[in-house]
């Protein structure tokens, strides 16, 4: 319970375990990162291997090994996305979303309660709300609508946690919520104020944190921040690059997850103290510095970014093993760095 609160007053950043491991990494290369907490895919864990699966076999967290802190996301956010795009065939109504998966055909149906059954079965610290995501650029009608229907799920999550669960009191996890509202900080601020009316231990920031320039949504992230209390989770969901996270912390924010750290690590971009790395790139072919001479992760103790360069350009998995045990180091060590209290 202590390790949990202090998601509410410290940095994290969580890499993403989306099926239940981070890509190259084993659990100690994880843990050696630095990394403390995880956030793992509710979507991908529901059709396989099933949330029934996973509770037999103990949770998440026994099958992995790991014993830091695993948040959930809802699920919601792939679901809509995909439907919304209609790369999946679904539906969407009050009650959540019906959908078809195309990997095995079989059809899900994913609410309020259920996401929160979900994500109990996964064995999930914190949990998060299912709440109404919709495609960037909204009218406002629109945007209207879903954060109506978002803290009417929010409030259908948590009574459903307390009244099944016995709530954080008797479980121990922490529930958040999602802040929507998408380009109007006067709906986001409402939709902030009135899931505080409601009582969460966390507030996330919902829906898309760029623009089209892919600059990040600064007004509206100060809109929600102005109107949740400093003693909550303040996660700015999907920041994101170095300076997208020091500009986030400067506000408020103190939790943060992107795909980009892992991503890139695996297409040989490295974030470095000078700078972003190439390692493909033709000039590291003989280049026998580390890829960073203030890292010490095993990476950067042990090899050069000439040998890495060798070892990418021939597909070599340690290569990817490597690359991303360097950049989580890096985006923990910047997390660290921050001021130990938050703001
Ligand atoms: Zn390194």
């Amino acid at each position: 319970m202590n390790d949990l609160n202090r998601l509410k007053n410290e940095y994290f950043f969580m890499p993403d375990a989306t099926r239940g491991a981070v890509r190259y990494l084993t659990t100690k290369q994880l843990k050696e990162t630095g990394t403390e907490a995880i956030v793992t895919n509710t979507l991908h864990l529901l059709i396989h291997p099933g949330p029934d699966i996973i509770q037999k076999l103990g949770g998440i967290k026994k099958m992995m090994g790991w014993d830091g802190i695993v948040l959930t996301d809802s699920g919601g956010f792939q679901v809509f996305s995909l439907i919304h795009s209609k790369k999946w065939q679904g539906s969407i109504d009050e009650d959540g979303a019906k959908f078809k998966s195309p990997r095995e055909g079989n059809t899900y149906e994913l609410t309020p309660e259920s996401s929160i059954d979900i994500q109990m079965k996964i064995g999930s610290d914190v949990l998060v709300t299912l709440d109404d995501c919709r495609k960037s650029d909204l009218e406002k009608e629109e945007a209207q609508e879903s954060v109506e229907r978002t803290i009417k799920w929010a409030k259908r999550c948590k009574d459903h946690f307390e009244k099944e669960y016995g709530g954080t009191k008797k479980t121990g996890k922490l529930l958040t919520c999602v802040v929507q509202g998408a380009n109007y900080p006067d709906l986001r601020a409402r939709c902030a104020k009135e899931l505080v009316s409601i009582g969460f231990d966390g507030y996330n920031f919902g829906g898309f944190v760029v623009d089209n320039d892919q600059k990040l949504v600064i007004d509206e992230m100060s809109a929600v921040i102005g109107n949740i209390p400093k003693d909550t989770i303040r996660y700015a969901m999907g920041v994101g690059k170095p300076e997208d996270i020091l500009e986030a912390a400067r506000i408020g924010y103190n939790l943060f997850d992107t795909v980009l750290v892992t991503r890139n690590a695996r297409h040989g971009t490295l974030y470095t103290s000078q700078g972003i790395v190439k390692i493909n790139n033709s000039s590291m072919a003989l280049d026998e510095k580390p890829v960073d001479q203030n890292c010490d992760c095993e990476c950067c103790s042990n090899y050069s970014r000439a040998y890495l360069h060798h070892m990418m350009k021939n597909g070599e998995a340690v290569a990817q093993t490597l690359a991303t045990i360097h950049n989580l180091t890096y985006y923990q060590k910047l997390i660290k760095g921050l001021t130990p209290v938050c703001p």
